[in-house]
């Protein structure tokens, strides 16, 4: 389960700056353990048991670090949750949110009004992004942008005239958020189990992950073909005439890292062109950089309808989400009357300023083009270096600055761990107590740090997992 939350023993080696960093503290470490126990309830988490542990504290972050309420220094090989891009503590985005907020705190965009940060946000997303991409719709958060989704995709095919389109196809283990359409789209069963009532029309296929489910002798390209062909199938079961879209991450992030082979999107996206179907590239991970292409479908060479946006867009600093439109998609929305969805906050002036503020310095700052050049070939190289013949490594994947580390019983056989959360857990207890931030999903490690990242910091990171996933080899008496 991917976000769950276990007891953890801390280890506190003293910090230099812990005595300063309690000194600015508002209070110690026990009482807002007690204040967050008695009346916090966290996302994806067991309170119970986390009431008895207790939460880590973060008080402050500067570049890829955090300091915990102990003066404890940890490297976040998470980049917070997969969004905080351009690193902790750019006054860039700080000004901007101050400027943005004495001028216009806020107005709404929806009766007939419009503000320059949402103005400046729009035009500098339609240059960043590939060239058919040209009109956004925000929200914000990516759950928000994949509900937009399917009101879009539904409002599409109504001026198409085609009311029968109405079902969406969808992956196993994929993450599409946690709104009652995010957790339906998406398709881990722990979620789908505590929603009875799920919106309709939307059924799942199998996920490409060739470690865990590939049979046989299948290479990784035939196994990716054989899982993209399985959107075919679905479309014939259901009837083309009934498809409305194809939603997937272009690589898999919560659901493990997971990398289809280069065969995938090809077969998918001939699929889509072939039934009529819009491709929705779900890119709330992906883009901004993370595999070193603005958007990860340009890594993956194809070209969606639609695509979420949301974490790297601010890098984290306030919530935003958007959903970018083909140029043929937007058309139609554009030319068809009211399109009847909204929210509140849809192009938040302060959001929009900081999105502004953070896509300038990925781009003036060529961030993007480090990651692609330079810092992610490194990372993966280092990776690879590390863990090649590693014990209980079976697999990594990844590109640019995100990874997965597949922990296995016996790697050669693709051999997984009978209880592979279990392992998953032990490992990242391990990465805890030494204070790295790698995240575990079943038996994969997950590492997605700041694009700004420096190779000394891909060093402390890699020797981190290193260290722990040794550790974790050694406690299940494997060598
Ligand atoms: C995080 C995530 C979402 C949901 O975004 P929220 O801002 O948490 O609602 C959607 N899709 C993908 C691929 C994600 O990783």
């Amino acid at each position: 389960m991917s976000y769950r939350t276990e007891e953890v023993a801390y280890v506190q080696p003293a910090q230099p700056a812990g005595a300063a960093q309690a000194a600015q503290q508002q209070r110690s470490t026990a009482e807002y353990r007690a204040l967050d126990a008695a009346h916090h309830i966290h996302p994806f988490s067991d309170m119970g048991s986390l009431n008895r542990s207790g939460s880590r504290v973060i008080v402050k972050a500067q570049g890829v670090y955090l300091w915990d309420s102990d003066g404890n220094k940890i490297i976040d090989g998470m980049a917070g949750l997969w969004c905080v891009n351009v690193g902790y503590g750019r006054k860039e985005l700080a000004d901007a949110a101050y400027r943005q907020m004495q001028e216009l705190p806020f107005y709404n965009t929806f009766f007939k009004t419009t503000h320059p940060p949402v103005i400046e946000l729009s035009a500098l997303l339609a240059e960043l992004a590939p060239e058919p991409f040209n009109h956004f719709f925000y929200c914000n958060s990516g759950s928000e942008g994949n509900d937009t989704v399917l009101r879009i995709v539904h409002q599409y095919w109504a001026t198409q005239g085609k009311h029968s389109k109405k079902f969406v196809i969808s992956r196993k283990n994929g993450y599409h958020g946690s709104t009652i359409a995010g957790g339906t789209l998406g398709g881990m069963g722990y979620m789908h189990e505590q929603m009875p009532s799920k919106v309709e029309n939307i059924v799942h296929i199998d996920q490409p992950y060739f470690f865990g489910e590939a049979e046989g002798n299948l290479t990784p390209e035939e196994f990716a073909l054989a899982r993209a062909q399985q959107l075919e199938a679905k479309i014939l079961e259901i009837g083309a005439d009934n498809v409305a879209a194809f939603i997937g991450e272009p690589f898999q992030g919560a659901g493990g890292v997971i990398f289809p082979a280069s065969t995938y999107w090809p077969e998918i996206q001939r699929i889509c062109r072939k039934y009529d179907i819009l491709l929705v590239a779900d890119e709330v991970i992906g883009g901004f950089g993370r595999t070193g292409e603005w958007f990860a479908h340009q890594h993956f060479g194809f070209e969606p309808d639609l695509i979420t946006l949301a974490k790297g867009l601010t890098s984290g600093y306030v919530p935003m989400g958007a959903v970018g439109l083909h140029d043929r998609v937007a058309k139609a929305i554009i030319e068809n009357g009211d399109f009847n969805h909204g929210l509140t906050y849809s192009g938040h002036p302060v959001a929009a300023a900081v999105a502004v503020a953070n896509l300038k310095l990925l781009r003036d700052d060529k961030i993007v083009e480090r990651v692609k050049t330079d810092t992610g070939p490194y990372f993966q190289k280092k990776l690879r270096d590390t863990f090649a013949n590693h014990p209980i490594i079976g697999e990594i994947s990844g590109a640019g600055l995100v990874a997965g580390l597949q922990l296995a019983e016996d790697p050669k056989a693709r051999k997984r761990f009978a209880n592979g959360g279990e392992v998953g857990t032990i490992c990242r207890d391990f990465c805890f107590n030494g204070n790295l931030i790698m995240r575990a999903t079943g038996d994969r490690m997950l590492l997605s740090p700041p694009l700004v990242i420096n190779k000394l910091e891909i060093d402390e990171i890699v020797a981190k997992a290193k260290y722990a996933i040794d550790a974790t080899a050694q406690q299940l008496g494997i060598s």
